[in-house]
């Protein structure tokens, strides 16, 4: 790993030292923007994983075998960084100066910025279970864990995975295509339970076992022991299962550790206006570790997606070098691919009792779509399949399209999306 440059003394002009925290896919966003923003500011980017910056959404395809551990960097050059005079440090920070305007890294180095980014993502939450820490227990988060579930799980091997969200979906077609019997344990009442209603869990559901996953929902792991190279795994209904392995993916948790005394205030995730800046003056965040103003409803949430992260570590860049930009509202849109399933999921999907909704099903097929009107405005939706509707749906819910007669048509017949957006979206754009 390089050392941060050497400051650039600009005649007349005074040198930035800017310092990003996490080297992740809003951290290296964050470093370029403000280099292409300001050609002599001092930039660090730190990173507390052995690796070059990577992307975590690569590590499916990596399980898979489509790609190889290169397939994951961000940046495929190995002289990117050095070439935009932006330093790489692998270190961890340990804490974070407000007052002093310092960080001091986990081996006591004390590193002096003007402005900061914390782009420090999340990790692995480890539920409150007896034998969560023995070591066939796994999470599916960094490449470090990439390498340990590629040894792990092999043909005719068994596996059990706890948690069916966003991440457990994602992961289980790689997972499926290395040959375990694979089990998934899902404590909600339905998969994916934050992101979509009961029709579509039911669905993905049922398409993850026909593609011979075992199912359990509304059950819980109760406590794992060991059993000589195996665990033995006890479900809250009394089931037991012997299993080579276990995949904890029951969710993540922002990393701000090291906040502590800092004064950055932090609720879900760190706290950021439509900047981006903290409740510090000087101290933006973004990505994972950020919860920010959603679209539509002005409520405060951490979006933990990747094309999310990149846009909000951009807007913070701007705003540290000095320019003005704002995030107007993040966006909970999530498209999923379970197995080859495709859901999505927009906005206000779960409605209100307020809310007027219409509904299209076909079971036989996996196609389902419903949206969710508030007045003569989509608010919301849930599909399964529908692919075809997906940039339509979201210029609709995110243009805050009045859909005047439209909505009525809607309500007879959601297929109509694309007429409506012709109608009445284009008009809005
Ligand atoms: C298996 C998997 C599949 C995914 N698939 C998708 C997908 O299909 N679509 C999608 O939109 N999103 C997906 N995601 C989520 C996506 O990867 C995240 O939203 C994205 O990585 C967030 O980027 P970030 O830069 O905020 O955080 P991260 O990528 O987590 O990067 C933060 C970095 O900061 C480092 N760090 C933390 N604390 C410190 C410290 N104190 N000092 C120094 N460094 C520190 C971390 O170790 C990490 O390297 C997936 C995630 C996983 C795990």
């Amino acid at each position: 790993m390089c050392r941060p440059p050497p400051p650039v003394r600009a005649w007349g002009c005074e040198v930035i030292r800017h310092l990003i925290i996490g080297n992740g896919p809003a951290g290296v966003v964050a470093a370029e923007t403000l280099r292409r923003a300001d050609p002599q500011a001092e930039i660090t980017l730190i990173g507390d994983e052995a690796e070059p910056p990577y992307s975590r959404m690569a590590i499916p395809y990596l399980l898979s075998g489509k790609i190889g551990e290169p397939g994951t960097y961000l940046r495929k050059d190995a002289a990117h960084f050095e070439g935009l005079r932006i330093g790489l440090l692998c270190a961890r920070v340990a804490a974070l100066d407000s007052t002093r305007r310092t960080a001091t890294l986990a081996d006591g180095s004390v590193l002096a910025w003007d402005r900061v980014l914390i782009a420090s993502g999340a990790h692995p939450v480890q539920p409150p279970i007896p034998g969560i820490d023995l070591p066939q227990v796994l999470s599916c988060w960094t490449l470090a864990d990439a390498r340990r579930i590629a040894a792990a799980v092999a043909p005719g091997s068994r596996v059990l995975q706890m948690g069916a969200g966003f991440i457990g979906c994602i992961i289980l077609e790689s997972l499926a295509a290395r040959g375990p019997q694979l089990t998934v344990v899902e404590m909600g009442e339905r998969m994916v339970p934050r992101m979509l209603d009961e029709v579509a869990g039911g669905m993905i559901r049922r398409w993850c076992e026909e593609k011979g996953v075992q199912v359990r929902t509304g059950r819980r792991v109760q406590a794992i022991d060991p059993l000589g190279k195996t665990l033995l795994v006890r479900l809250d209904d009394g089931e037991t299962l012997e299993v080579d392995a276990l995949i904890n993916a029951t969710g993540v948790k922002p990393n701000v550790d090291f906040l502590a005394g800092s004064g950055v205030a932090v609720d879900n995730g760190i706290l950021v206006d439509d900047s981006m800046q903290t409740s510090v003056a000087g101290i933006y965040a973004a990505g994972d570790v950020a919860e920010a103003v959603e679209f539509g409803t002005g409520r405060r949430v951490v979006n933990a997606i990747q094309p999310d992260a990149v846009e909000q570590a951009r807007v913070a860049a701007l705003n540290m070098a000095g320019q003005q930009a704002a995030l107007p509202g993040t966006f909970v849109f999530n498209v999923l691919d379970t197995m080859g399933l495709i859901s999505a999921s927009f906005g206000q999907w779960h409605g209100g009792p307020a809310c007027e909704t219409a509904q299209l099903l076909d079971d036989a097929d996996y196609r389902y779509l419903r949206l969710v009107f508030d007045g003569e405005r989509l608010i919301g939706a849930n599909t399964i399949g529908h692919t075809e509707h997906i940039g339509v749906l979201r210029g609709l819910i995110q243009g805050r399209v009045r859909l005047g007669e439209w909505k009525a048509r809607l309500l007879a017949n959601p297929l109509l999306l694309s007429e409506a957006y012709l109608a009445r979206g284009l008009a809005a754009a």
